[in-house]
């Protein structure tokens, strides 16, 4: 850690002194924005308190993605954080700089880099055994789970910046109680579901047939996004034997607009998760000391609905679920030591999802496949309505935050969408 970490440091733009701000000096997170309702090009700039400083600023000119930036490298990334950091703490430069600002409020904000390839992960172990044990009740996690950390191969191109309408997806569905020569029915899904994640926004990559050692992984990451990998649950069921997830997950997966890096990440270091005496020990390509001293990232990261009735009441959006990362079993390095391990290529902007990172406890689920018991157990909305899955005109809102002693707490705004019926099957 460095004097841009420095929990004294504070910023002439005096919003961002405000300890309930995401935006501390501390956190400098960068986005792709364009004021709003305005035909100027989409630029990067980084979040400080209620504004955005144009990237312009400091003499760089992004153009209307980060895949540049997240290409060129950590030095990069230190030295461009290190001149943000100095250029909003001191006070003589807010006149030179404020023509560069402009409120967040008055901005229109864009996926921040073009996402080329985009994998989702499992590593949540207890949203692993969770899953597991609706469907397999005396084996829960699988035997591999512990050996590799699974994933998939999802659909880059509908993945969606926080505010995009999330439009119910049509699907193949069968009844867990028809008749197993039932024909399945084609329709809008009944258990539309969302999944709490972290999304890890690849840096510079690594050229096709030279796997990234773990050692050197988090060189690869350029920083972090909330994630919500909205699910169809029932097309889902139908669906994914035996290739795995497909049209149940590809209809949409929102992203939040600011890339929290991870410099800014970390004071908010903590060990891998912790393996119990019975797990067995990682294979080599997935195993560095340093990773497991400190190579976990305690972010904490929520998710809320919000019902078209609530919206009308003006009642605020409620919690549904509270997650950290701290409870997913393999880091962000073993997952990216992983993904190039067989020689696969990462480019600058490829996104890696952590998978639904639920914790030990019900009140932590990251679904609501979980937290409603494969909807058996619906939930009270604080308006009365209860929920077995979404409904059309829910609002679902994800947040995350850093907290720790002694460190100022930063964090990754929102993503968030509103539901739409289904289009006529
Ligand atoms: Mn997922």
């Amino acid at each position: 850690m460095h004097a841009t970490h420095n929990p004294k440091l504070k910023s002439w733009v005096e919003s961002a002194n405000d300890p309930a701000s995401d935006f501390p000096i501390q956190n400098l997170p960068f986005g792709v924005f364009r004021r709003k309702g305005s035909t100027e090009a989409p630029r990067g700039g980084v979040a400080i308190g209620d504004q955005i400083l144009d990237l312009e600023a400091v003499g760089l000119k992004t153009g209307p993605t980060l895949n540049v930036l997240a290409a060129a490298g950590r030095k990069t990334w230190r030295e461009l954080r290190k001149s943000l950091s100095i250029g909003l703490a001191d006070p003589k430069q807010a006149k030179r700089l404020a023509k560069y600002l402009l409120p967040m409020k008055q901005a229109e904000l864009f996926l921040p880099v073009a996402v080329g390839d985009y994998s989702d992960f499992f590593t949540g172990i207890h949203h692993a055994t969770n899953m597991g044990k609706m469907f397999r009740p005396d084996n829960p996690l699988l035997p591999n789970y512990k050996w590799v950390p699974i994933g998939y191969h999802g659909r880059a191109s509908s993945i969606v910046i926080s505010g995009t309408p999330v439009t119910r997806p049509n699907g193949q569905t069968r009844g867990q109680t028809d008749p197993p020569d039932a024909p399945p029915l084609f329709g809008p899904s009944k258990r539309l579901d969302y999944e709490v994640e972290l999304g890890f926004v690849a840096g510079p990559g690594n050229p096709l047939g030279k796997p990234v050692p773990v050692a050197r992984a988090l060189e690869h990451v350029f920083g972090v996004v909330l994630f919500n990998d909205w699910s169809a649950r029932d097309i889902q069921t139908w669906e994914y034997q035996p290739l795995g997830p497909f049209l149940a997950k590809s209809f949409a997966s929102t992203v939040s607009p600011w890339i929290v890096t991870l410099e800014a990440l970390e004071p908010f270091r903590c060990p891998a998760f912790p393996r119990s005496g019975e797990d067995p020990r990682p294979l080599p390509y997935l195993l560095d000391p340093a990773d497991q001293r400190e190579g976990g990232y305690a972010i904490g990261t929520s998710m809320f609905l919000r019902s078209a009735q609530m919206r009308e009441q003006k009642m605020p959006p409620a919690r549904l679920s509270r997650c950290t990362f701290q409870d997913a079993y393999w880091t962000v390095a073993q997952m990216v030591a992983h993904q190039s391990s067989n020689g696969c290529n990462l480019q600058p902007g490829d996104l890696l999802g952590s998978g639904t990172i639920s914790g030990a406890t019900p009140d932590m689920a990251g679904s609501m496949i979980e937290l409603t018991q494969g909807g058996k157990h619906p939930l009270t909305l604080p308006s009365g309505e209860t929920r077995s899955f979404i409904a059309d005109g829910d609002e679902v809102v994800q947040r995350g935050r850093c907290e720790r002693e002694g460190a100022v707490s930063i964090g990754f705004g929102e993503a968030a969408g509103v539901v739409k019926p289904a289009p006529k099957a």
